[in-house]
């Protein structure tokens, strides 16, 4: 390592060489060439080291640098330590990189790298299956060349990363990819896709046969209720206990009735995916037609219902779908309160970042729901209570048709619930499908 010491030592050394020099031109009495030529010589020395580190670093293919001794020798040692260093720094480098990229290769969905302006980085051999990116080939192309897809053109434009989004294969028919887009590294973003296909296919498979299923169970479903009428037309003298079997029978198939109803709505609503078609519904006319329904419908229980609806507020959407879901909340409402309590519906404009919203609410001071249920309530037959819903003549299928309705109304859930207090469900819709 060069030091203090190794300078001091240079000092030394020049000073021997002078002094030598000094005193043999002295004895000769040739004091100062004798300096002159000593000095001259030491130059040539240096400038020759020179040359040959020039050489070395520029020209020369050889990793060790050039033999030398004294205090040039110290100072290609110091060189080759400091490329020893670096050298094996690059190694761990290469290491880690060769690491990197052997897990992005096993990896079973595409990855590709984008700067911060989505030119293509890196891709691993996957993306070529499934996008047609090759690398090294696509390096420095914008991938929205190589991906021509409205979608992703749209999530990339507005740069609306937070979810994943479906786009069909740039190379295959019927394969849809999912894509997610999220930054990785400094000013970097990762591109992941992945084959959903099957997926799909299996979920369409799934919503066909439930819409099939209660499709074909709505005929026999008919025929036993006409049987039953006939059976309790007035006239057919049955005795007592005949008379109240025709009465369960009757329950159980209305009961089946609106299940396979509810079956079918939450088919359709799930199959309807795509809302290009999307109207300018009146809320405001629709909630107060159907809190007057909802009057009928509590004849039973007497709860005295109050409603505050704000005039003249239009939602672009789909009508059946918003009355099915503001029906089920308050029907809900009705089923859940003990007799004579009250429900209040609502629907006001409210403030939103990025303009005015809209809620619709129910509140009741019914059951109240136990936290533990509230984030589950809205799953396909989820029932906090099985037979209290059945006795209400629920399906468990009312909240799940609420929240497909409103994924598809850019509209969210909100459910505030206290236990044995009541319960207020509420729907915000977002200032973008609102219709000023
Ligand atoms: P159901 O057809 O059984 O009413 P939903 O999906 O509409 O099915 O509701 C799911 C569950 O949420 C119900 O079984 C009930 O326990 C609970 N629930 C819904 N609305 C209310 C409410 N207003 N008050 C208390 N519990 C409710």
């Amino acid at each position: 390592m060069y030091s203090n010491t190794s300078t001091v030592l240079l000092y030394k050394r020049l000073l021997f060489v002078l002094l030598a020099s000094g005193f043999i031109g002295w004895l000769f009495d040739i004091f100062w060439p004798a300096i002159a030529i000593s000095s001259i010589a030491l130059l040539i020395w240096h400038y020759h080291h020179l040359v040959q580190l020039a050489h070395w670093l520029w020209q020369s293919k050889s990793i060790n640098p050039p033999h030398a001794s004294g205090t040039w020798g110290r100072i290609y040692d110091g060189l080759f330590h400091v490329l020893n260093k670096q050298r094996k720094k690059q190694k761990q480098l290469r290491h880690r990189i060769r690491q990197f990229r052997d897990g992005a290769e096993a990896l079973p969905d595409a990855a590709v790298v984008l700067s911060d302006d989505f030119i293509i980085e890196w891709s691993n051999k996957k993306a070529q299956n499934l996008l047609g990116i090759v690398c090294p080939g696509d390096v420095g192309q914008r991938i929205d060349n190589l991906i021509r897809n409205p979608e992703f053109t749209r999530v990339l434009y507005q740069q609306a990363f937070e979810a994943p989004f479906h786009i069909d294969s740039p190379l295959k028919e019927d394969t849809t990819l999912e894509l997610r887009i999220m930054t990785y590294g400094v000013d970097q973003y990762l591109l992941v896709a992945r084959d959903v296909s099957k997926l799909n296919r299996l979920e369409t498979m799934r919503r066909d046969f439930v819409a099939n299923v209660s499709h074909e169970l709505k005929t026999p479903l008919t025929v036993m209720r006409g049987y039953i009428e006939m059976i309790q037309a007035p006239g057919n003298n049955f005795d007592e206990h005949w008379l109240t079997v025709f009465a369960t029978i009757e329950g159980q198939v209305t009961r089946m009735d609106r299940l396979v109803e509810q079956l079918l709505i939450l088919s359709k609503v799930e199959n309807n995916a795509t809302y290009d078609e999307t109207y300018r519904v009146n809320l405001s006319d629709l909630v107060t037609n159907i809190v007057k329904e909802c009057h009928w419908l509590n004849q039973d229980k007497q709860h005295k219902i109050t409603s505050d609806i704000a005039p003249d507020i239009y939602i672009s959407g789909i009508e059946t779908e918003l009355k099915s879901a503001c029906t089920n909340l308050i029907s809900n409402a009705i089923a859940y309160t003990p007799a004579q309590g009250d429900i209040q519906v609502s629907l006001e404009q409210v403030k939103q970042s990025m303009g005015m919203g809209v809620k619709f609410t129910v509140k009741d001071n019914g059951s109240g729901i136990k936290p533990e249920h509230v984030n589950r309530i809205t799953e396909r037959f989820y029932r906090i209570d099985k037979s209290r819903s059945r006795n209400t003549g629920g399906s468990g299928l009312g909240l799940s048709i609420v929240k497909h309705v409103l994924q598809h109304h850019n509209a969210e859930l909100v459910i505030n619930s206290q236990w044995g207090v009541g319960s207020e469900f509420s729907i915000i819709f977002s200032s973008t499908s609102v219709i000023q």
